[in-house]
């Protein structure tokens, strides 16, 4: 039988800092991420069976392993006669995008019902009321965003602390904001990027789940990993006490390597950093 994917590499599920993540992340090939908790699919490099319901989707790039499933999945949505779907792409992407799927239409006979959303950074959309999703500046050889998830809380204003219910609720039914909103980064994901990202978006050290490629790991592929705008390992060591997320997932690794390779690789990172980071393989 021919195989998918490289041995040791295809499907993967797990868990970080409590958000599940689950996809495949080959660079060149094929990434997607499902979040369920997050309501959201990042990228369909394909569109397999179980992301078609997934009614919002963030697309980092026009790269197609990235965005090759998007006809496939807007098609398959209408055969199963699934809502509008919203499917976010970089703003200088998006007409071609559009075109794209408007081909695709008139080649097919059939209207989709998707959405494609132009995205530029400092959008904010709220995803649910808890919910925030705020576009992030990316660094690629293509026009590029990245996306960050945040959990929105409702808390009462300082100044009301401690006030009789009945006050407040006067102050509400007057029509004053009672609530104040705070903000806590779940997951930031800033697509293929090279190291400048870092630079252009601190948030990412701050998110409590950072999920970040690192195509590139051998001291030989440093020059690689400049020309084709991706991060190598050495550009987190060279950040290590940067990080204050509580987990790192990094991902779509290059074909080159084996998974043994990409585990070992990860071995060799400093103190904490090590520790709080993960690779997105299959479970060995
Ligand atoms: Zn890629
Ligand atoms: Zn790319």
């Amino acid at each position: 039988m021919p195989q998918d994917y490289p041995p040791g590499r295809g499907r993967v599920s797990l868990e970080a800092a409590g958000i599940p993540i689950e996809g495949v992340s080959i660079a060149g090939h094929e990434s997607f991420y499902k979040l369920p908790t997050l309501r959201t699919l990042l990228e369909f490099g394909r569109a397999p069976e179980d992301v078609v319901g997934y009614s919002t989707v963030c697309v980092s790039h026009g790269h197609l392993d990235h965005a090759a499933g998007l006809a496939h999945y807007a098609s398959r949505r209408r055969l199963a006669g699934l809502p509008t779907a919203r499917v976010f792409v970089p703003a200088e992407a998006a007409p071609d995008a559009s075109r794209w799927l408007e081909a695709c239409e008139r080649l097919e006979r059939i209207d989709y019902d998707v959405e494609v959303v132009p995205a530029s950074p400092g959008d904010r959309v709220p995803l649910r009321n808890d919910l925030a999703l705020t576009v992030l500046p990316g660094r690629h050889r293509v026009p590029t965003v990245g996306y960050l998830f945040a959990e929105v809380r409702h808390k009462l204003r300082d100044d009301l602390v401690g006030k009789e219910g009945s006050e407040i609720a006067a102050l509400r039914a007057s029509g004053v904001e009672v609530t104040r909103t705070e903000e806590l980064p779940l997951l930031a994901y800033p697509g293929d990027c090279s190291a400048e990202i870092f630079e252009a978006c601190p948030e990412l050290f701050r998110a409590r789940v950072l999920l970040l490629e690192c195509s590139f790991l051998f001291p030989e592929d440093r020059d690689r990993a400049r020309e084709y705008a991706h991060i190598h390992l050495d550009d987190l060591v060279t950040r290590a006490a940067r990080f204050e997320n509580e987990a790192i997932v990094l991902t779509h690794f290059s074909q080159r390597y084996t998974a043994e390779e990409i585990r070992r690789s990860l071995e060799t990172l400093p103190e904490p950093l090590r520790r709080k980071t993960t690779a997105f393989l299959p479970a060995a």
